[in-house]
């Protein structure tokens, strides 16, 4: 038997039929290491299909309306029998299906409802494995403010699955101290995939979904980017906070804290290597960014004061106004006598002029002016600390497809550099930047 020992976690794509399962059953079977595995409910079959999760939603709201759930609740079992048939499976999930239909009666919870699509992926696929079943709500806890109990959850899962070779965990929810049963926010999977991970000290943690992993910008901005092969968590962040979206926000903090990379892998594609997600790397990377994200929607705030630079306590005074309406900001360029002040405009808009009074009277600035309908880009990369010139190159870029740049902050990590420009002019700045930092360099 291999050493080795990798969590495997699958997204909804990759369960979402009896044909995307036997992918999953080749791909477990292919290599001994992978022991613990994390379903999530079957997803979406062709574009415009629902998630088994969606349908559950609709299906308790129906029960809390008094409504006749049994078409509904019909739906949900076509989607499970269609499952246990094509694998040819002996199993019945009728007894489960009476207990679902009576506790959705009952209003058990939301939570409790679309955990199901976990709950019942996980028994139909340890099944067909051959894996142990270990339910999430004896292992996975939130605690009375239903916050994620990481300490609790650890003890036990370790414990637990010490003297288990190989299981399968559902994905998503956990158990409030009651026993109630509590969700993680949407696309929660992929976090207790990272729990698990951490709980039996992974070599790896792996996330299949339908992408070959990370890309370097968004397809919808760059038709086919490339695949990052090697990105570092903080590197992830960056371009998560501003809008990439691989994996849940919140599943990275229980692998990092053990320092297990995530490999992002394609149940498509089984031979694509992937993206790894490291704590760091001495590995060069292939460009001289690493990716490119960003979102539109911020408004920036330009207070301007002369002899502002010698004013003591200028800048808090500025961010206290803002801490007062309840408005957090994104960034804060500064020159001698002006600072800027970027927040979300959908926060700021109706708070606008008294934000605008709470500064006079805290700075008394000469002038406040404010200019909305800015987008923000994150050029995001280790590699760029070693390279000369790649301000420069942005720059150029972005004046040859006539991009005016509104403004620049680049942090002292020198890891990223953020762009403003015109929400309208967005896409082409994405493009602009993605073909003189990659196409060029693939020779295209
Ligand atoms: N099934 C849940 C959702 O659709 C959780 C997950 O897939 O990770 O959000």
């Amino acid at each position: 038997m291999n050493n080795m020992k990798k969590v495997v976690k699958f997204g909804g794509s990759s369960l979402s039929c009896a044909a995307q399962m036997k992918k999953v059953g080749d791909i477990i079977r292919k290599d001994d290491a992978r022991r613990y595995v994390i379903p999530s409910a079957p997803g979406k079959r062709w574009s415009d299909d629902t998630k088994v999760t969606d349908l559950l939603y609709q299906c308790y709201d129906a029960a809390a309306r008094g409504e006749d759930i049994e078409p509904l609740i019909g739906e949900i079992r076509a989607r499970y029998q269609e499952i246990i048939d094509g694998l040819k499976l002996k199993l019945s999930l009728d007894d489960e299906f009476a207990v679902i239909t009576d506790l959705f009666r009952r209003q058990a919870g939301r939570d409790y409802a679309a955990s199901r699509g976990e709950y019942l992926n996980g028994i139909v696929l340890a099944n067909y494995l051959g894996y142990r079943f270990v339910d999430a709500a004896d292992v996975i806890f939130f605690d009375e403010k239903g916050n994620f109990d990481s300490q609790q959850t650890h003890q036990v899962l370790r414990e637990r699955l010490k003297t288990i070779e190989s299981a399968v965990i559902p994905g998503f929810y956990g158990a409030m101290p009651d026993g109630s049963i509590k969700t993680f926010s949407r696309g929660g999977s992929d976090i207790t995939g990272s729990i698990v991970a951490r709980a039996v000290r992974a070599d790896v943690y792996e996330n299949w979904t339908d992408v070959s992993g990370v890309l370097v910008t968004d397809p919808h901005l760059v038709p086919n980017p490339e695949v990052i092969e090697t990105i570092t968590y903080r590197e992830l962040r960056e371009l998560s906070y501003m809008g990439a979206t691989v994996l849940h926000e919140d599943a990275i903090f229980p692998v990092r804290k053990e320092g297990i990379p995530i490999n992002i892998r394609n149940t498509n594609r089984p031979d694509d290597a992937g993206t790894m997600i490291v704590e760091s790397t001495c590995r060069q990377p292939k460009y001289v960014i690493t990716g490119i994200a960003g979102k539109k929607g911020f408004c920036a705030i330009n207070i301007e004061k002369d002899m502002m630079n010698s004013e003591i306590g200028f800048g808090r005074r500025v961010l206290g106004v803002f801490e007062d309406h309840g408005i957090s900001f994104e960034h804060m360029p500064s020159g001698v006598d002006t600072l800027t002040v970027v927040v979300h405009q959908s926060e700021f808009m109706e708070k606008e002029q008294s934000v605008i009074a709470g500064l006079h009277r805290a700075v008394h600035p000469d002038t406040i002016e404010l200019e909305g309908d800015l987008a923000l880009i994150a050029i995001v990369g280790r590699g760029m600390k070693a390279k000369k010139g790649t301000s420069g190159l942005v720059f150029s870029a972005l004046a040859h497809a006539r991009v005016n740049i509104k403004m620049i902050d680049q942090g002292s990590s020198e890891m990223n550099i953020i762009i403003g420009v015109r929400n309208e002019d967005f896409e082409a700045a994405v493009k602009a930047i993605y073909d003189v930092f990659i196409t060029a360099q693939l020779g295209r």
